[in-house]
């Protein structure tokens, strides 16, 4: 499968790219997971506006989802839309908080544009991909996932603090697409994010093929320290995504 980085920056966009997106392909298939602001922009480098197949979102953060609510006007106004439903899984209370962030009560629901699915923890199919979702450690209801396809693994953290469930998501992945956050040695509040460090060690422990951090949050972090955290604790390589990349899994 193919990963390509439409978006990574931490909680809020940075110069030089939108928030969390990830656009996963095999078999011709696209796997949209997460929609943060500015990934739209992004998206359309890589296929046309309309080229999704099904979105996972995984958790209802801003950062994460608000490009969902612009994706409305995409498929539901297009000249020649509207395009079939989408569909999108999402925790708890997405068909609400995306409407609510359109425009509900004066705009109606989102349903003619997406078909919400709600996530529990299990394994499921979407197109060619055996996805496992989990929750992890954050604030709100957050998903982690496992994304199977033809024996090839790819996990990927959501937003968390050190959890069980993490270790398990990314045990034996070929790449283990992780946030990292925080600083190491700042004080930073407990159970919401990682960092380098916390990646490095979850990527060691699971026994990962390779670390890909993202969500660093480029005005207060620092890309540097937080890779060579991250280097300290994995042996395996580790890279800081950024976007447009693109990796084979
Ligand atoms: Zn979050």
């Amino acid at each position: 499968m193919r990963l390509t980085v439409l978006g990574c920056a931490g909680s809020f966009p940075g110069p030089d790219s939108a928030c969390s997106a990830y656009l996963v392909e095999a078999e011709g298939f696209r796997l949209l997971v997460d929609f943060g602001p500015g990934a739209i922009s992004a998206l359309q480098r890589h296929c046309s506006l309309q080229g999704i197949d099904a979105i996972l979102l995984s958790h209802l953060h801003g950062d994460h989802i608000f490009d969902a609510c612009s994706y409305v006007v995409v498929r539901r106004y297009a000249p020649d839309g509207p395009y079939p439903r989408l569909p999108l899984y999402t925790p708890a209370g997405g068909k609400e908080r995306l409407a609510g962030a359109y425009g509900s009560p004066d705009e109606g629901p989102l349903e003619d544009v997406y078909d919400f699915r709600t996530l529990s923890p299990g394994t499921f199919t979407v197109g060619p991909f055996q996805v496992t979702a989990e929750r992890v450690n954050h604030p709100v209801e957050t998903f982690g996932f496992r994304i199977e396809h033809n024996g090839r693994v790819l996990a990927y953290s959501g937003d968390t603090a050190i959890c069980d469930a993490l270790l398990r998501l990314a045990q034996d992945a070929d790449a283990f697409l992780c946030e990292a956050s925080y600083l190491d040695g700042a004080d930073n509040p407990p159970d919401i994010h990682l960092t380098g460090r916390e990646a490095g060690q979850v990527a060691t422990k699971a026994g990962a093929g390779r670390l890909l951090l993202t969500h660093l949050v480029s005005a207060w972090g620092s890309e540097s320290a937080t890779l060579e955290a991250a280097c300290g604790a994995f042996g395996g390589p580790v890279d800081v995504v950024r976007q447009g990349e693109r990796y084979q899994v």
